[in-house]
């Protein structure tokens, strides 16, 4: 057997004569065909083949020194078929002697391969994508070295490289053109409504240029230095975490032991003294450690996955000094895709999004809330889909159903315009809505307001004909900044608000952090259940120093004008008396001050616990207004968190016990002349927003994309007979009131 540096030069000349076909003309195939001899030589086995994806289910031998030439580019095998698919599917090299033997072994006469019976079949892949397999054969029945099967998987990371570097692309329907298929991924509604437009990835990945390394000393160096540099970066963050939560400095702690772990540096020491640079050896760790890891049970393990990447992309920056900025220009219509992306971050990218893509992500995350926000069409759980996409990829979101098709087939993206058009009709019937009032055919009047919390909202105030704005979530405001705002920041764009609602009501909610909505400044607390933990008005009456700032900030924005505020969460009458006797005396405070004071000044509760509803009459004649918080109401009332889509679905807001209880809070109401709106979600659907109008409420505040919709199916329905239509089935016993609602709405 040859000893370890004759194997390492062998295999370094081999790598540099591979590159060296890169560069001399001749076609894709001319390469693939000089390459798979070359392999073969070096490797003195009697074949050596390459097969490529045809499409994400099918291989082909697209070259091969050895077996019948006949049989390039007509032999193929489905995914998982053979022991090529097989190889395919795992991402795990095969090797052994006695290859018919191997369970799943199929045998392809075409090829003549009957007289081979040694195999080695190792991945072509990069960043846990599959290109193909390179396969090597002898007649001999013996197994590879381990050595050689280390030295293969080297070439392959190389041809894996070259593949994407478009090497071979050519005659033959481009072959190993990667990315060209077209793709759909399944994920989950952040925001509904459709988009074509063109990839932009919020993270480019980064090209390595060089995957053969000229001066293994030289390039272990560079490894060394760039290694070091890495676990600096992560001390420092470490460092700076003090005031993260748990499970983020968890992360930053699994980020140093592998950063220092010592078996990653060796491994990719290995690869660089085969002949790869450092960063194809960065790559090939990362892609091998990708497969091992997605084979793993272990649901934690495969989690790691994003640590590992996160890790690998770093020092992959550090090694070619490619930042996030590549300069490419942003394209038309661009659509954008990150594994998870920041408010903040979000909130730059602003109305020039088409759409947004995440593979993570949740419906009530903050970017969530930001594209529902700037309306723009968001599906979350997108898997994989930035290792798919490239910058300027066609791309349709459907927001609707939780659908992306990349790079589209045209017949997929007809039947999709379509669907744009007919969405863009009904806005436009929508849009000459505009100006006239959600009146049903009985006379009825409800009000339809907005929810708001970003300034990108306020000229959806005027567009949308919205009557005012019903919630406006102060917390948006302290969740993109790194920061707590000042109170005169604040001041100045709660003026803005105003001035921009000329006179329109609008109805601010004081800062509702906890649970999902985690300031980035602020120490997290370690609480076993957020949802239900130290949120809202409960953190402002603990630590009222932020709250009354917010409350000061309010009434000077007002400079005398008429002012509403109302407190999230409230759970109990005192927790209302409390932050109301907060408000006056701040009110007072100013008057004392000779600062002008709201001329009317309408306190208010956000009822989104069910305990509320049951709270003595004292506390209602209190309210100046009441609005159902929904998205919580619910989900404390089903007991199902709103954050949870598998419990989440199961609970329908038209459930009889649901729509009884809703019926609760408007008896109430009614009983002290409290005015009631609701704004939670629901009240943007309009299925629900009219069963709730026929019940009673006559305010609904929703996100304003939605209140051409709702107005539309008020003013065509009768809410006194749809309330009538409600009542019978109740009484019938049924458990929800949805059937009979759209039997209703059939007849209109
Ligand atoms: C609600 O809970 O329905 C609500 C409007 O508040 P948020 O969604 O901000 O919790
Ligand atoms: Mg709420």
């Amino acid at each position: 057997m040859p000893d370890r540096s004759e194997s390492d030069s062998r295999s370094r000349s081999l790598l540099r004569r591979l590159r060296d076909t890169l560069a001399t003309p001749g076609g894709g195939q001319d390469r693939l065909d000089r390459i798979t001899s070359l392999i073969a030589d070096s490797m003195g086995t009697h074949v050596c083949s390459i097969y490529l994806f045809r499409d994400p289910e099918t291989l082909e031998l697209c070259a091969t020194e050895g077996l019948n030439p006949d049989s390039v580019h007509h032999t193929r095998m489905r995914l998982g078929e053979g022991l090529v698919g097989r190889v395919a599917r795992t991402g795990v090299p095969v090797n052994t002697g006695n290859a018919p033997s191997e369970p799943g072994f199929r045998y392809m006469p075409e090829t003549g391969e009957e007289i081979y019976s040694s195999f080695l079949g190792v991945p072509i892949q990069r960043v846990g994508e599959r290109l193909g397999v390179l396969v090597v054969q002898s007649r001999e029945a013996r197994e590879f070295s381990e050595d050689e099967l280390y030295g293969l998987e080297v070439v392959a990371m190389v041809l894996a490289e070259m593949t994407e570097l478009g090497a071979f692309t050519g005659e033959h329907n481009g072959i190993g053109a990667t990315h060209r298929f077209p793709v759909m991924f399944r994920g989950t509604t952040g925001q509904e409504g459709a988009a074509e437009g063109r990839v932009w990835l919020h993270e480019p990945r980064v090209v390595v240029t060089n995957p053969v390394g000229d001066d293994p000393e030289a390039e272990q160096h560079r490894l060394e230095e760039a290694v070091i540099s890495l676990q600096a970066q992560i001390d420092e963050m470490l460092t700076a975490s003090v005031a993260m939560d748990k499970d983020q400095r968890q992360v930053l702690e699994a980020y140093k032991m592998l950063a220092h772990s010592r078996g990653w540096v060796r491994r990719m020491g290995e690869d660089i003294a085969l002949g790869l640079s450092a960063e194809a050896a960065v790559e090939k760790e990362q892609s091998s450690a990708r497969a091992r890891l997605e084979q793993s049970p272990d649901p934690y393990l495969r989690e790691r996955l994003h640590d590992l990447d996160d890790l690998s992309n770093r020092l992959l920056r550090l090694l070619t000094g490619q930042g996030r900025d590549t300069g490419a220009e942003l394209p038309e219509n661009p659509v954008l895709i990150a594994r998870n992306i920041g408010p903040a971050e979000l909130l730059d990218y602003g109305r020039r999004l088409k759409g947004v893509v995440l593979e993570e992500g949740s419906v009530g995350s903050h970017a969530a809330i930001v594209a529902r926000a700037l309306a723009i069409p968001l599906v979350i759980h997108a898997k994989r889909i930035t290792n798919e996409a490239l910058n300027g990829d066609p791309i349709l979101v459907d927001g609707d159903q939780g659908i992306v098709h990349l790079r589209p087939e045209e017949t997929v993206a007809v039947a999709f315009r379509d669907k744009i058009a007919m969405a863009a009709e009904a806005q436009k019937r929508y849009a000459d809505l505009r100006d006239l009032p959600a009146t049903d055919l009985s006379g009825k009047t409800v009000a339809l307001m907005m929810n708001a919390g970003l300034m990108a909202d306020l000229p959806s105030l005027m567009s949308s004909g919205a009557d005012g704005v019903g919630l406006f979530r102060t917390e948006l405001q302290f969740l993109i900044r790194s920061r707590v705002p000042r109170r005169g920041e604040l001041a100045a764009l709660y003026k803005r608000v105003m001035d921009a609602a000329d006179g329109k009501h609008v109805q601010f909610r004081t800062l509702d952090i906890g649970s999902d909505k985690v300031l980035p400044y602020m120490k997290p607390q370690d609480e076993p259940n957020p949802a239900m933990g130290w949120r809202a008005i409960r953190v402002g009456l603990d630590k009222p120093g932020v709250l009354r700032m917010q409350l000061q900030a309010l009434l000077r924005a007002a400079e005398g004008r008429p002012l509403s505020v109302m407190f999230p969460f409230i759970a109990t009458p005192d927790e209302f008396h409390e932050a109301r006797a907060a408000l006056l005396h701040e009110r007072d405070r100013e008057a004392t001050r000779g600062r002008p004071v709201p001329a009317v000044l309408k306190i208010g509760a956000m009822l989104e616990t069910p305990s509320l509803a049951f709270a003595p009459d004292s506390f209602f004649e209190a309210c100046d207004f009441i609005s159902i918080g929904g998205n919580d109401l619910k989900q404390f009332f089903f007991a199902a968190d709103r954050e949870n889509e598998r419990v989440r679905r199961r609970y329908d807001t038209l459930d009889t016990a649901f729509l009884t209880f809703i019926e609760r809070i408007i008896a109430r109401c009614d009983v002290s002349h409290t005015a009631l709106s609701f704004c939670g979600e629901d009240a943007g659907r309009p299925v629900e927003a009219l069963t709730f109008a026929a019940l009673g409420i006559h305010s609904l505040s929703m996100r304003p994309a939605s209140i051409g919709p709702v107005k539309h199916l008020i003013r065509r329905a009768d809410l006194d007979a749809l309330r009538r239509v409600i009542l019978a089935a109740r009484k019938a016993g049924a458990p929800s009131v949805r059937p009979a609602v759209m039997a209703y709405l059939a007849t209109l």
